[in-house]
């Protein structure tokens, strides 16, 4: 197959392989005579699948299951963004503003209290990662957004210290693109149509003693502790979406995630590098080196017309997609996850060589 360069924010690329896979399991899963989709979620096979999923999850991060538990839930990112405060936010909570994504977490959490804003780029569009903040002592929580998919932020090892008050992220866009000190969270979690599967499901990572922090009367639905106690099947989950993930899962674990990490750095810096070389035609938008995305690489030409054509050109030449930047910032913007192989990224660089040539 020719696979196009396609350089999505999402949903993105997937591991070829795990394309594979999945294909076969459409159409028999592991020898059943049945499809993946068919399958009741409560069949032995099925069963585990999900557990494996899960337990691959804890294995990447090196967490234990004792301490913390995976589910895999609907809804999208976007309904995190309001399950957090329905089931944390009980006075005030601190959210760090560093994007549309950011932003829209906040929005939510204040249709449940108190919000406040500790830490914000808002002033440079958002086109850095701050590091000065005011947590307020007693917050129920703060919640930072690890990378910025449509500015192309990313917060690397900076995570701020917040002591005693337990640390949330939105890490949709850049899951498993490198190590963290995953320990330091009481609760991560990700839309898995950017770094980790399909659309339509979305993992959550929960320390299990922070449901003991729980509040009373949380709709069935929302509310985490119910997720947890039915081992993330209080519904029928995303059956198919969740198969993928759990074979993304084992490709990571396959590879490693120091290789994948190493990877990401490589392909990035080929990006950022020639960019900086060549800083009077291709001017990233992050100027911050330590702020620059792995995953979300956004840059600018000198006009919006000549970004056009950029655009054009890639797809016309080489079958290169995606490349338009998020229509609330324009621009340009390569979308390199984990499964972005290092020769879509080499051959994009060559491009861009050949396009400066012809139209400095
Ligand atoms: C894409 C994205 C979301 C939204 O995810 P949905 O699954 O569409 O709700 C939230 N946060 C970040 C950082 C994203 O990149």
């Amino acid at each position: 197959m020719n696979r196009a360069f396609n350089f999505s924010a999402g949903p993105a690329v997937l591991p070829l392989e795990v394309l594979e896979e999945s294909r076969e399991a459409v159409f028999n899963y592991n020898n059943t005579g049945m499809s993946i989709m068919e399958m009741s979620h409560r069949s032995k096979d099925y069963d585990a699948l999900f557990k494996e999923a899960q337990a691959d999850c804890l294995k990447i991060m090196g967490l234990s299951q004792d301490e913390y538990y995976v589910l895999f839930l609907g809804g999208g990112a976007s309904l995190q963004f309001l399950m957090i405060p329905f089931n944390f936010l009980k006075t005030q909570a601190d959210y760090i503003s560093t994007g549309v994504w950011a932003k829209k977490a906040i929005k939510e959490a204040k249709w449940v209290g108190k919000t406040n804003i500790v830490g914000s780029s808002e002033d440079a569009n958002f086109n850095y990662i701050p590091d000065t903040f005011n947590f307020t002592p007693d917050a129920d929580y703060v919640h930072i957004t690890t990378n910025n998919t449509i500015y192309g932020t990313e917060w690397k090892n900076n995570i701020p210290d917040t002591g005693n008050i337990p640390l949330f992220a939105d890490m949709s866009s850049d899951m498993f693109a490198m190590h963290r000190d995953w320990s330091k969270y009481d609760l991560i979690y990700a839309g898995a149509q950017k770094n980790i599967g399909p659309a339509g499901v979305t993992m959550v990572v929960i320390k299990k003693s922070l449901l003991d922090k729980k509040k009373e009367n949380v709709p069935t639905m929302l509310d985490y502790k119910i997720h947890v106690d039915n081992e993330s099947l209080y519904n029928t989950p995303p059956c198919f979406p969740v198969y993928v993930v759990g074979r993304t899962f084992k490709w990571i674990l396959k590879h490693g995630l120091d290789s994948i990490q190493a990877n990401n750095e490589k392909k990035a810096g080929l990006l950022y590098d020639y960019m900086d070389a060549n800083a009077d035609f291709y001017k990233p938008t992050v100027k911050n080196v330590r702020d620059r995305s792995l995953m979300n690489v956004c840059w600018n030409l000198q006009t919006p017309e000549l970004e056009a054509k950029f655009i054009a050109d890639a797809k016309a030449k080489y079958n290169m997609t995606n490349l338009k930047g998020h229509r609330s910032v324009g621009g340009v913007r390569a979308s390199i996850y984990n499964a972005c192989p290092n020769e879509w990224v080499e051959a994009l660089v060559k491009f861009m060589g050949e396009f400066m040539k012809e139209n400095k």
